[in-house]
């Protein structure tokens, strides 16, 4: 896998060698100087020695594996926290063994994926024949590898956790024969304790994290850093087992570092906040990015006393005053998730606060669908790792709003205040209504500066929303939530085994906002299905846009097709197109993932998928998953659909492994639809009249079987031959049904309206003459989405009808997504009096302004590529690397 690996290019390599030592916890101990843009301090690893090496047995690689993963079904089935680890088990039956390595370096001879060796950590290019030598030689040392760019690392150093009073009752049970290894052996049995103490121990785990992180050192280690690494070996020390179990690395960031971002907030005050992809937090502390390394963390982070700062943790830390003008703040975490999923942001934020008491209490109460009977099955079952877990936790179960703070710049705080803080409980408790017990146990909210390249971004206790989504009413504002707030259960609790399938958090995100967003504003069944129509035709314009304009290759929603989830023998692997910029403005993983999950839905029915969807959250939670795991689960629930031809193979064929829009939809996609396609075979065929009548009275199914009865075909044979090509409709022609859907309709006459208005006025010339009255309805934003990208399809629509178009909706103060239309239109019709309006939105609304600038270089107007290079020339330096990129592209 490593062969292919070139850095300088799109692809991102993670090459931590997690299936030699994995990282248990991380405690951070930084400094943030704003005057030099650096964070200083130290981060101490507590590692385990990884699943390759964890007691190899003479019978097989797995052996191991499958003893721990037999013993978790047993413990997992007696239910109850057994005081015992599940790798204290696993290594109790087994012991540690130097020869396993050796052991290994056998079996990879004809491994093609080949292993690390020194050189190749140099090179960043693997080759897997002289890595194997070494291996079989065993005379090299171990090499731990870290995932790490952008930063000055000034130290390693071994931890002398068996200095620190208390640790040695984790000794207990050390069985210590060589004398010569005794110390560093006592050392490794103390972290294995430590880290693999029961969950009902969790303070006490903490407590001891921190003593230990402050232990002093007992010998420096060697290090090498390169371009995507930070190597550390002991010398003489030539297997995980033996190697230090827990380290200290003494280092700096640098101000250029892709992890985090040093700017401004909109009030005009300094912060700093991390980017998330595509590199993550290597540039903040170095680390292991595989999802596969699950850990937990714990920070302590001093900085000036006028900053505040916000962290993925749970607990809502208090500041600690320590010296004049100096306040530390501590977060932990006890839930082992991806390290790239730790986000920190420190700026002169405000807690935005109700300035009176709402009259009405903003918990609405709305009638769970998923009553506690619906887990009371699975009670026992949690599948991940040992930590407390919420949903194993009586009172966590029954909380529908988990407490929550919003923080935002201070010139923001009145606009939060307005929309964003009541929306938050509702959000809160239609997803909770939705999808059960919440994850985590409390939600930061943060206003990021306005050079956030996306609208929002969802960690653990933490979501980062763009200031984009406040402006023009709540729907924006509460989609957006519902998204993030979504990602809680999709992306974090059951994250992506292979990063290369965003599209499960992504699709299952995007899908279950609409379905959050509608409970949050208590709609009735028919709204909902009717916003939700015009949302998927919506969506569908954009994925058939992007489409036809974005490379094929990156429209794979699983790129690696069966090598999905595989990683080298060291546990690296590469992210294919992890760091193309333009892939972070593209949507097709939203999209299409939407689109798949959509059409299981109906083709399941909305309430048995959403109870399919708890039943995984219920299963998976806390745990990393592929595809299949959804999927096969979902096809196991309903075997009917089985046998209609609906299969894991048969998704990944039409969905998830090629390019470009599905191009069949599952049989029966829409019972509408069906109907009007057996009306239709009917009438070519030139059955009866009375047969055609009946179709359309009799709702969906019966009138397929009446006309299969009518055909004297078996019902299967006569939807294989028959029906085949039309009711295998492609999404495209599916589209032209949500055109039916009223709020659809509803746009298209006022399209109708304004078509005819602009007609009027270019024939009434120059002369204001006096208009008839047009009364234009009220629309909904989305609607108003809809209709503007409708006008923009049109030739020519005069100045004038713009200017009635922008007063009639008062466009000026829609939300975002209304406004970028609008602003397309300003540009495509090179409305001057618009240009206020498209400075304002490249200017304020960043995350969505990139393509913009596209069109404003692509009419070769003079005014307007003018002012596409002035307000580049003011944004560019505050603005994101990728960013700035694909925009330096459009103009130069
Ligand atoms: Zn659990």
């Amino acid at each position: 896998m490593e062969t292919q690996l070139d850095p300088m290019k799109d692809d991102l390599p993670l090459m931590a060698n997690t299936n030699h030592m994995l990282v248990k916890h991380y405690v951070l101990d930084l400094d943030v100087d704003f005057k030099s843009q650096v964070i200083e301090g130290f981060v101490v690893l507590f590692l385990e020695t990884g699943s390759r090496y964890r007691g190899v047995s003479s019978t097989g690689e797995e052996g191991c594996q499958s003893q721990f993963d037999e013993t978790c079904k047993i413990r997992a089935s007696e239910q109850g926290h057994v005081p015992v680890s599940n790798a204290s088990v696993c290594s109790s039956k087994t012991e540690y063994n130097d020869f396993a390595v050796c052991g290994k370096g056998e079996k990879d001879t004809s491994d093609k994926n080949g292993n690390h060796s020194n050189e190749e950590q140099a090179s960043g290019i693997s080759s897997s024949k002289n890595c194997c030598d070494i291996e079989n030689h065993g005379n090299e040392d171990f090499l731990l590898v870290l995932d790490c760019c952008d930063l000055s690392v000034l130290k390693v150093e071994e931890v002398d956790v068996a200095a620190v009073s208390g640790t040695e009752k984790f000794t207990r049970s050390a069985k210590l024969t060589d004398v010569s290894k005794e110390l560093a052996n006592l050392r490794n049995q103390i972290v294995h304790e430590l880290v693999t103490l029961p969950s009902d121990r969790w303070k006490e785990q903490l407590y001891y994290y921190t003593c230990c992180s402050q232990a002093p050192g007992c010998g420096e280690l060697l290090f090498t850093t390169g371009t995507w690494s930070l190597e550390i070996r002991k010398s003489g020390i030539q297997t995980p087992t033996d190697f230090p179990h827990a380290l200290r690395i003494w280092y700096k960031t640098k101000p250029e570092g892709r992890s985090v971002t040093w700017t401004t907030d909109q009030s005009g005050r300094p912060c700093v906040y991390t980017m998330g992809s595509p590199i993550n937090n290597r540039a903040l502390f170095p680390c292991q990015e595989p999802p596969i390394a699950l850990s937990t963390w714990q920070a302590s982070v001093r900085t000036a006393a006028s900053f505040v700062v916000l962290m993925s943790g749970e607990n809502s830390a208090e500041p600690v005053q320590l010296q004049e003008g100096i306040k530390s703040w501590y977060y932990y975490v006890t839930m082992p998730m991806p390290a790239s999923t730790f986000t920190i942001a420190v700026g002169c934020w405000q807690e935005v606060k109700q300035s009176f008491t709402p009259a009405v209490q903003t918990n609405n109460e709305f009638s769970l669908p998923c009553s506690q009977a619906d887990f009371r099955g699975h009670e026992e079952s949690c599948g991940h790792v040992e930590y407390p877990c919420r949903f194993q936790n009586p009172a966590a179960r029954l909380q529908r709003v988990i407490p929550y703070r919003v923080f935002a710049p201070w010139c923001l705080m009145k606009c939060c205040e307005e929309h964003l803080l009541q929306l938050i409980p509702q959000c809160l408790s239609a997803a909770y209504a939705t999808l059960g017990t919440h994850p985590f146990s409390r939600l930061d909210v943060l206003i990021v500066p306005s050079n956030f390249s996306s609208l929002g971004m969802a960690s653990p206790h933490i979501i980062f929303l763009s200031q984009s989504v406040l402006p023009g009413g709540s729907h924006l504002c509460g989609t957006r939530l519902c998204h993030e707030i979504a990602h809680a259960w999709f992306g974090l609790a059951i994250g992506a085994r292979d990063w290369t399938e965003e599209w499960i958090s992504e699709g299952f995100a995007t899908f279950l906002e609409d379905v959050f967003w509608a409970r949050a504003q208590q709609l009735s069944h028919d709204e909902e299905k009717a916003q939700q129509e015009l949302k998927a035709l919506l969506r569908w314009r954009r994925l058939r846009d992007e489409v036809q304009n974005s490379e094929e290759e990156l429209q794979v929603l699983r790129p690696n097709k069966e090598s999905t989830g595989e990683v080298s023998e060291s546990g690296a692997s590469i992210v294919k197109h992890g760091l193309k910029a333009e892939k972070i403005f593209m949507q097709v993983h939203y999209l299409k993932g939407y689109f798949l999950l959509r059409s299981l839905a109906r083709r399941i029915g909305g309430a048995s998928y959403l109870a399919s969807l708890r039943k995984f959250v219920y299963k998976f939670h806390g745990q990393l998953v592929l595809s299949q795991d959804f999927l096969s689960m979902l096809l196991e629930d309903i075997p009917e659909q089985r046998e209609s031809g609906l299969t894991v193979e048969s998704i990944f064929t039409n969905w998830l492994d090629t390019s470009g829009i599905p191009k069949v939809l599952f049989l029966i996609e829409n019972s509408i639809d069906c109907t009007t396609a057996a009306s239709s075979i009917a009438q070519k065929l030139k059955l009866h009249s009375y047969c055609c009548k009946m179709l359309n009275w009799l709702p969906e199914m019966k009138g397929i079987l009446l006309l299969s009865i009518a055909l004297k075909m078996s019902l299967a044979s006569f939807l294989q031959s028959t029906l085949k090509s039309q009711i295998r409709k492609p999404l495209l022609e599916e589209g032209e049904t949500w055109k039916e859907s009223r709020l659809v309709q509803q746009v298209s006459g006022e399209v109708t309206k304004w078509i005819r208005t602009n007609q009027r006025i270019r024939k009434s010339g120059k002369k204001k003459r006096r208009q008839d009255e047009v009364i234009f309805q009220k629309l909904l934003p989305d609607q108003l989405v809809l209709l503007l990208e409708y006008l923009l399809e049109e030739k020519t629509l005069c100045p004038r009808t713009l200017q009635c178009l922008e007063k009639t909706y008062k466009l000026h103060d829609q939300d975002a997504e209304v406004r970028h239309r609008w602003c397309e239109l300003v540009v495509k019709h090179k409305y001057v009096p618009g240009y206020g309006d498209v400075e304002k939105f490249l200017r304020e609304d960043q995350a969505m302004g990139v393509y913009l600038y596209g069109e404003l270089m692509v009419n070769e107007d003079a005014k307007q590529q003018e002012l596409a290079y002035k307000c580049f020339a003011a944004a560019r330096e505050q603005m994101d690397m990728s960013s700035a990129k694909v925009v330096a592209e459009m103009l130069f």
